[in-house]
């Protein structure tokens, strides 16, 4: 079953009700007695096996492009890694580039990056389409490299959201809250719970999307797998530091369906070792990291 998602991200899309049938989030409940894995926060090589990866979609998307990166940016970022120990020590702090997001761990209504960067000043409204986008500084110069490259091989990528605030976030929940009340905690994330106020996130779009949709004002739809700025996305990304953040069949662990046009950039190092794992970013800290303890 194919439906729109629109979870956590832009908050004046046309939405589409998803199905009558997925009523409740079934997500998995942090105990304060889990045990705790005695491994660096940021260790990349786990101390256990990794889980089996994530099945793939059940519609592969076929590519007519393979374009290849013509230049690879060095990570900008710098990793410390956070010693195991109190709980208070255990929780990756909010501006940490692998902090834990989900519809269940959420960040600091206080919270707000303090290098955001205006996206404008860095690409056409081609690609923002006239949006105001913010984005971390150190995101900003990978993402400018990629979507250089998605050009010069002939794609048209969009980018429809960045940095989000809580209280915009906040607003848009409202917003679904008021028109789906059944339904909000499935169509948005609620403030605080959404990976856009990391200040790492971006929802990409592209100008093939009605093709498939038969919507020209649908900007979000889990068709955008099929666009081939899609389709250069899940290959390319996390060669430019972006991963998947909320792939197929992670929902009973994120509390987020499929969403093909999310990525966050976490740094070159992590994208490619989760790309080689199979994981997104959650499957694998809630895999291979201490429990955060988060109420
Ligand atoms: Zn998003």
């Amino acid at each position: 079953m194919v439906f729109m998602g629109i979870t956590g991200c832009q908050p004046t899309v046309t939405a589409v009700a998803p199905p009558p049938t997925v009523l409740s989030i079934t997500m998995i409940t942090p105990s304060p007695h889990h045990p705790i894995t005695p491994s660096p926060h940021h260790l990349l090589t786990p101390t256990s096996p990794p889980p089996s990866p994530p099945p793939p979609p059940t519609a592969v998307p076929t590519s007519t492009t393979t374009p290849t990166p013509t230049n690879t940016p060095t990570p900008t970022a710098t990793f410390t890694a956070t010693p195991v120990g109190a709980c208070a020590n255990r929780i990756l702090a909010d501006e940490d580039l692998w902090a834990v997001v989900t519809q269940h761990y959420g960040l600091s209504r206080d919270y707000a990056p303090t290098d955001l960067v205006s996206l404008n000043d860095h690409l056409s409204n081609d690609v923002t389409l006239g949006y105001p986008i913010e984005l971390r500084v150190m995101a900003i110069e990978p993402l400018v490299q990629m979507i250089t490259d998605m050009q010069a091989a002939g794609l048209k990528p969009q980018i429809l959201s960045g940095y989000r605030s809580y209280s915009a976030q906040s607003i848009a929940y409202n917003k679904w809250a008021t028109e789906f009340p059944g339904h909000v905690n499935i169509i948005s994330a609620p403030p605080g719970y959404s990976e856009h106020q990391l200040g790492t996130t971006i929802d990409f779009g592209s100008p093939e999307l009605p093709l498939y949709t038969g919507d020209p004002d649908l900007q979000f739809h889990t068709y955008f797998y099929k666009t081939n700025e899609g389709i250069w996305l899940l290959a390319n990304a996390h060669n430019y530091g972006f991963t998947l953040s909320w792939p197929l069949e992670t929902f009973e662990l994120t509390g987020f369906y499929y969403e093909p046009w999310h990525y966050r950039y976490v740094g070159v190092e992590m994208a490619t070792r989760l790309r080689e794992m199979g994981l997104s970013l959650t499957q694998y800290q809630l895999t291979n990291q201490p429990e955060p303890c988060i109420p």
